[in-house]
């Protein structure tokens, strides 16, 4: 049965419009099962009903046919979301007869739910004219050809497909990053560089092109290893072949010596790729085997995915007459670094989650940001919409009156910051006397002239990988120095904190592809810099070197997970100071810092805590670490939850043993800079947090209106809560109270 499961899988996977894919379900069935009736009825939730889309067996000419949700053995399956299989259905109470279907000759049924992802999508039913119960393979072979019928549907919605004959949905549904609420024209980039637009061009310069050349593939190549994963999830194996066959090209030796034999002839890397690839796909459009004719498409679909690479290995900026609301399929700090601030109202991410470092910088930036959308984004082009990153929805097309309901919320948003901009340059207070340190997360962002901040006591966390992410090489220590001194010297009187390197995860240096199956949990931050010592330390001299006369830098380290880690790095910490100290004699020796993010550091504190001077709390990964959830899978999103009671914990935790042993200790994840994150951290006893600059001046002001010994009593019941809904439902209240709901509005845990 299995082979026939596949064969019918593979029948339907050749097929792109997916209500013919649904027949070919419904007929193979019937001959794998040997049964006269197979039917799909899929689920109207707008209508409360069961349509049926495919049948062999039953009368259905076309026409719209369909059962309420409350209605027969089909809607009990629905509502029950389990198989129901009956050797005599007429006998089940449930039972109704329709007299349009026809199904009068039938007695016995199997019916099982088509679910995706918890939801009953729809319901797949088998009829017999024999009275039999169907066996348990049977019922196992339709079960498992429900799941995969429910990826189909699935896929086909995402892709913006409806099955019914409904209103464009006026409401799309993604993941809250980063608040804030934006009207405009929704703007969706179409316009990447066709390979037939390539026109001949010739250089002079056959390294450099040969050297784009090879940096395309190798990211394309990363693109497609990301892309077949993460398809893995979600489709079935079969479509995952075209990224293995893109892959195998890509490496096939003769592929690459033609483009480069066409470049050496003095060829622009773009003109030699167009003519390749044009050759290659010719040559298989006339083969007579139909499997490889049909590879030249694939080619040049290959050819268009390297063009694209070839194209995007450099920055542009876009000219864009009015500001927009950019869609993108996802989200990165190139894209967001390629569109000028003003220009841009929000962005629509297709992909990504609230955690993942381009959602961070979008909240940095203050744009609002939704991601993780399920939507053709063709069809939203142009259109009118209004993004609310509170609740992570999008309204297309709104009428009168949402429009200017949210007029005014962007109205009373525009107040708040007034508001809250106006106590900017006075002390975190709070009303009992309780100073609360706040330090500034910089770094993230492509600019870097950073702009003093008046409002901050310091740099918290300077993350340093963004040069060495938007560079074709890694900086060299002079351009590290330069860059670093700037930061220094910003905050000459305070403290700046700067983390090295931390790249892998979802931070791969374009130069430096690293292939792994779990690049979470892989070769990133000090395990990769360990491993490169000339790296490592270059970059702490130029950090030393930079501090010069300033003396205000903090050396803070990421992922650590074990003390040999910590020892190995103050070694190296070590070296760079006396190799700087040959050359500048009053070059002061820095405070050392370790993040705790890793959840093995909870244990090891007091163990590190004569070792250095102080720790930093990165509460995104830890989280992604202590709840085993990508903080950048939008699938599971729901899971990632900042106000976790375990997380809590830990949080706690924490505090307490930093303060047995005089560790000081501050909180640089984005939970700092959340409000409720920022009370209820003050609330367990923290007094230090780092954060956004867009969240500086809020959270200036909660602190302003709380006091210390409420917000203990807060902390002390969220602790004792069993869900992260009832922490987020409790500190809601407490802002509603206080008159202070408008800095989360609903939706938003
Ligand atoms: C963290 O993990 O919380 C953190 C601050 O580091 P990053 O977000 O850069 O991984
Ligand atoms: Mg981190």
């Amino acid at each position: 049965m299995l082979t026939q499961l596949r064969d019918i899988v593979e029948q339907v996977s050749k097929v792109d419009n997916v209500h013919h894919a649904l027949e070919i379900l419904v007929q193979q069935t019937c001959s794998a099962m040997n049964t006269e009736c197979c039917t799909i009825y899929l689920a109207n939730e707008d209508k409360q009903r069961l349509e049926l889309m495919a049948t062999q067996g039953l009368t259905f000419r076309g026409d719209t046919i369909h059962i309420d949700f409350e209605e027969g053995l089909v809607g009990l399956v629905k509502r029950t979301a389990e198989p129901i299989n009956l050797a005599e259905a007429a006998r089940h109470p449930d039972y109704k007869y329709f007299p349009q279907l026809g199904e009068n000759v039938y007695h016995s049924f199997l019916g099982t739910p088509i679910i995706y992802r918890k939801k009953v999508l729809g319901v797949l039913v088998i009829q017999q004219k024999k009275s039999r119960q169907f066996s348990e393979t049977e019922e196992s072979f339709l079960v498992t050809l429900a799941a995969q019928i429910a990826v189909l549907i699935a896929h086909a919605k995402s892709q913006g497909h409806r099955f019914f004959s409904e209103p464009q949905p006026s409401v799309i549904h993604g993941i809250p990053a980063s608040s804030g609420v934006a009207i405009g024209s929704l703007w969706w980039d179409d316009t990447q560089p066709e390979l037939s637009d390539v026109y001949p061009a010739s250089t002079l310069d056959v390294d450099r092109e040969q050297e784009l050349l090879l940096l395309a593939i190798e990211k394309a190549l990363t693109d497609f290893k990301r892309m077949r994963k993460k398809f893995d999830l979600e489709l079935n194996k079969d479509a995952l072949a075209i990224f293995d066959l893109f892959t195998h090209l890509l490496n096939d030796p003769m592929l690459r010596n033609d483009l480069k034999a066409q470049i050496q002839s003095g060829d622009k890397a773009d003109w030699a790729l167009r003519q390749v690839v044009e050759n290659y796909a010719n040559r298989f459009a006339q083969m007579s085997d139909v499997y490889m004719r049909e590879r030249a498409q694939d080619v040049r679909e290959l050819g268009q995915r390297l063009l694209f690479f070839l194209h995007n290995s450099e920055q542009t900026t876009l000219t864009l007459e009015q500001p927009i609301i950019l869609i993108v399929r996802e989200l990165t700090a190139s894209i967001l670094a390629s569109i000028p601030k003003e220009k841009l109202l929000a962005v629509v991410s297709l992909e990504g989650a609230a955690n993942s470092h381009a959602a961070i910088l979008s909240r940095a930036m203050g744009i609002p940001a939704v991601m993780g959308v399920n939507s053709n984004p063709d069809l939203l082009n142009g259109k009118m919409g209004i993004v609310d990153g509170y609740s992570g929805e999008i309204f297309v097309e709104p009428n009168e009156e949402l429009l200017s309901e949210y007029q005014s919320l962007v109205t009373e948003e525009t107040e708040l910051s007034k508001m809250v901009e106006q106590a900017l340059a006075s002390e975190a207070c709070t009303q009992d006397g309780k100073r609360v340190q706040i330090l500034l997360n910089a770094g993230l962002s492509a600019d870097t002239s950073i702009s003093v901040n008046q409002g901050v006591d310091g740099v918290g966390l300077y993350r340093t990988e963004i040069s060495f992410l938007l560079q074709q090489q890694f900086p060299s220590e002079e351009e590290q120095v330069h860059q670093y001194r700037a930061v220094l010297d910003a905050y000459q009187d305070k403290r700046v904190v700067m983390r090295t390197l931390d790249i892998g995860g979802d931070k791969a240096l374009p130069y430096l592809p690293i292939e792994e199956d779990n690049p979470f949990l892989g070769w990133r931050g000090i395990r990769f810099t360990l491993d490169h010592p000339d790296i490592f330390l270059m970059q702490l001299r130029a950090m030393l070197r930079a501090s010069k006369g300033y003396d205000n830098l903090s050396i803070l380290l990421p992922m650590v997970s074990s003390v040999q880690e910590l020892d190995d790095a103050i070694v190296l910490i070590n070296q760079a100071y006396q190799e700087v100290l040959k050359e500048h004699k009053d070059i002061v020796y820095p405070e050392i810092g370790v993040m705790i993010e890793v959840p093995s550091m909870l244990y090891l504190l007091s163990f590190i805590a004569d070792k250095v001077d102080f720790v930093s709390v990165g509460t995104n990964d830890l989280t992604q670490y202590l709840l085993a959830v990508d903080r950048n899978n939008s699938q599971v999103a729901n899971i990632y939850e900042s106000l976790h009671p375990s997380v809590l914990a830990a949080m706690k935790h924490i505090y307490e043993v930093c303060a047995a042993n005089h560790l000081p200790v501050c909180i640089c994840g984005e939970l700092a800079g959340d409000p409720i994150g920022a009370l209820l951290l003050v609330g367990l006893g923290y007094d230090t947090l780092s954060m956004n600059t867009s969240n500086v001046a809020r959270v200036k002001y909660l602190l302003r209106h709380s006091d210390s010994k409420e917000l203990k009593t807060l902390a002390d019941n969220a602790l004792m809560q069993h869900y992260g809904k009832s922490i987020y439902d409790q500190m809601y209240q407490y802002f509603e109270d206080k008159g202070l709901a408008g800095f989360i509005r609903a939706g938003k845990s």
